[in-house]
């Protein structure tokens, strides 16, 4: 064992701590990272419990052919095997790959490389559908590039800080930490909390709008308006800057009346608002899944960017759009293409040049023509026998994806599943004729971004258990079975994280905006010893700015930003006769379907069961009392949670959290209840967005 501290990051969210890791004959002790730029030694609860997550209790430890174990060239094989005759007899478009914000940046590159270069296919999306999609679509439609453009000092310098559909508190916890002790600092310092429910973040925010649910577009639109009312644009930036002003003005446009109606808001609470927003230079909007997860997930991102740009505050210290990824690696995987729309390298599957571009430098036989399918279509897809392999990696989704039930129904429906996971038993495992043993956190190498684009080294510390072994060898071993040996002769994850470093500067003259081409050449020295690096970081460049935009160019074709028109829909919520709105979200101490934070008698202390926030008016109307239990229904499945009574919630909604699943709760699956309706452009699922009966138990 070894006793000297490593150097990791914490797998959870985005905010991507830096963890210094010891293991010894007492198992593994765990510490915030003094030194790393994300935490500087901070560590919420569920980064301080990490060392009781890693016990062997319930892995996966050898390969498995159809319950049986196999050898590791046996199961890779049939795997090769079969997608191979899969492909031949159908086209590569009928198989499929489901990846993990979990899942490494070297796995990822891999995963995307062998799919899109060489199967053929741009069919491999990732459960970061689920959770950024539609802020990637909303980058894109304003900067032409998926771009963060701020950093998370910016929060500390802001003067305000708007937290939209975020409850920070508890899914971000440490950034949340650095907010709190920079309003210590800066009391004048303002937070706004938009969210229609009041979260532990409320108790910090010096104003709370309880907005209707889905009325965020028409709150920023209300806000454009409010910005050229007063006065209060930047004309200079607005004409130097950026395109179509004019047109997301027009869209904007709406009587009092109907923004205080869209909104659920009073006159008063938005004059307070629009006043602060006014008022302050220095404006960070955070947005989180209550934006994301939304059939109108991208417009909302471009109604909050619509503000900025109309105001000049991007790309400045303490100024900026700034998007809260829900998973430890979801930029990580966009950096690489890990989405069923992109290619690599943040280039375009639809650009022909681009297509060129990563074909030459993989020097591929294919490469995807065209984009694949988005999470829900690749489920879809599955369940109408279009798809007849698929193989999903670190992920749950019979718990995790919408209309899980259709899901598990699509996994029995397809011939051939493979399931690489560290888990012997998921839901989506059962459905595996392959379970192929993944390597956890502690105990596999490579890099994860964060939601500053901070590039990080995840270290092993523990030996690999049993016969598991990493995702990017798992898929390079698979890959050189099918016939494409020299593409995949990687000995470790350095060699990946350099090649995909080459492949960003390959042929680049800067024009692309992600550009790592300066660790082409790392040796495996230099790879061990990294230190969290913000990307760009060019061929040549030491150090970069932490900000993009800062001087009004961006990656558009005429270098100008785009204001989008975000058009409110006609009504708020299409609301069905007796149902509530069903809002789903985490909780403090837990992480997605709980396979590693549930094994946490510390953590599953804070909150040990599936609960149902409830208005005491509802609670009355259906004869419950605190505590009591209440099921939540919609046609053919039920969730069982205990009623907690929220006085702030309004009696339209419900909150019920997305974490217990059938291993932790007899009728747990909460998702198993929100239909799979996804926004029009990111393909985003609604996820928040479901109607539910609620009654007595
Ligand atoms: Fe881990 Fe996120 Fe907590 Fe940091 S804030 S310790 S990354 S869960």
């Amino acid at each position: 064992m070894k006793e000297d501290a490593i150097r990791t990051t914490c797998p959870y969210c985005g905010v991507g701590c830096g963890v210094l890791a010891t293991s010894g004959n007492d198992g593994v002790r765990i510490k915030g990272d003094p030194d790393h730029p994300a935490n500087f030694g901070r560590l919420c609860s569920k980064g301080t419990a990490l060392g009781e997550t890693l016990g062997f209790e319930g892995r996966l430890l050898h390969p498995e052919v159809r319950g049986e174990r196999a050898s590791w060239d046996d199961a890779l094989t049939l795997v090769a095997d079969t997608f191979k005759q899969i492909i031949a007899e159908n086209g590569p478009d009928s198989v499929g790959f489901y990846l993990s914000g979990q899942m490494l940046t070297e796995d990822y590159y891999v995963a995307n490389k062998l799919m899109k270069g060489f199967i053929g296919t741009a069919n491999v999306d990732t459960n970061s559908r689920l959770c950024m999609a539609s802020t990637v679509v909303g980058h894109k439609r304003a900067f032409g590039a998926d771009i963060v453009p701020g950093c998370y000092e910016d929060l500390e310098l802001a003067d305000l800080v708007i937290l939209v559909g975020s409850n920070m508190a508890w899914c971000h916890p440490v950034l949340f930490q650095r907010l709190q002790a920079a309003k210590a600092e800066r009391p004048h310092m303002k937070i706004v909390l938009i969210d229609p429910r009041r979260t532990k973040t409320a108790e910090m925010a010096d104003l709370h709008l309880a907005i209707a649910p889905d009325g965020d577009v028409a709150l920023f639109n209300g806000l454009l308006q409010n910005l050229a009312d007063q006065g209060q644009l930047d004309q200079d930036y607005i004409d130097r800057h950026t395109n179509n002003f004019d047109k997301a003005l027009a869209a904007a446009k709406m009587s009092t009346a109907t923004l205080c109606t869209k909104t659920d808001l009073s006159i008063d609470q938005l004059s307070r608002f629009y006043q602060l927003f006014a008022e302050s230079k220095k404006v960070v909007t955070c947005f989180s899944q209550g934006v994301n997860q939304s059939s109108e997930g991208t417009n909302k991102v471009n109604a909050i960017i619509n503000c900025h740009l109309a105001t000049g505050r991007i790309g400045k210290p303490g100024a900026g759009p700034f998007s809260l990824t829900g998973q430890p690696n979801a930029m990580g995987g966009r950096e690489v293409g890990g989405l069923a729309t992109m290619l690599a390298a943040h280039m375009e599957i639809g650009n022909e040049l681009h297509r060129g571009l990563v074909q030459r430098f993989w020097q591929s036989p294919h490469i995807a023509a065209a984009q694949g399918m988005k999470a829900v279509d690749m489920f879809d897809a599955l369940a109408k026998g279009k798809i007849k392999a698929i193989w999903v990696m670190g992920t749950n989704p019979v718990v995790s994806m919408p209309a899980a039930n259709k899901v598990a129904d699509a996994l029995a429906n397809c011939p051939f599943v493979v399931v690489s996971d560290i888990l012997a038993d998921t839901e989506t495992a059962r459905f595996a004729q392959v379970k192929l043993p993944a390597l956890g956190w502690g105990e596999k190498d490579g890099t994860v971004t964060n939601s500053e684009r901070c590039i990080s080294r995840q270290r092993a510390f523990l030996p690999a258990p049993g016969r598991a072994r990493p995702d990017w060898w798992q898929m390079a071993e698979v890959a050189k079975r099918m016939g494409y040996d020299a593409a995949f002769e990687y000995q470790s994850a350095r060699d990946i994280f350099a090649e995909h470093a080459a492949l960003s500067a390959f042929q680049n003259e800067g024009e692309r905006d992600f550009d790592i081409g300066a660790f082409a050449d790392i040796s495996d020295v230099d790879y061990d010893e990294l230190q969290p690096t913000q990307w760009p970081r060019r061929k040549g460049q030491k150090a970069v700015s932490q900000r993009f935009f800062a001087g009004g160019h961006f990656f558009t074709p005429d270098g100008r930003a785009n204001f989008v028109a975000t058009p409110a829909t006609p009504e708020t919520q299409a609301t069905v006769p007796s149902t509530l709105r069903l809002n789903t979200g985490r909780v403090r101490d837990h992480w997605h379907t709980m396979t590693r934070t549930g094994k946490s008698a510390a953590l599953s202390a804070h909150i040990a069961e599936p609960f149902c926030e409830v208005s005491p008016e509802q609670a009355s109307k259906i004869g419950v009392r605190p505590a009591e239990l209440v099921e939540i229904t919609t046609e053919g499945h039920s969730v069982l949670a205990r009623a907690i009574l929220n006085p702030h919630l309004s009696d339209d909604q419900i909150f019920v959290p997305m974490h217990w699943n059938g291993n932790f709760s007899s009728n747990g699956r909460i998702n198993a209840l929100v239909c799979d309706q996804t926004d029009p452009f990111s393909g985003q699922p609604a996820l928040k967005g479901a109607q539910v009966k609620l009654r007595s138990a």
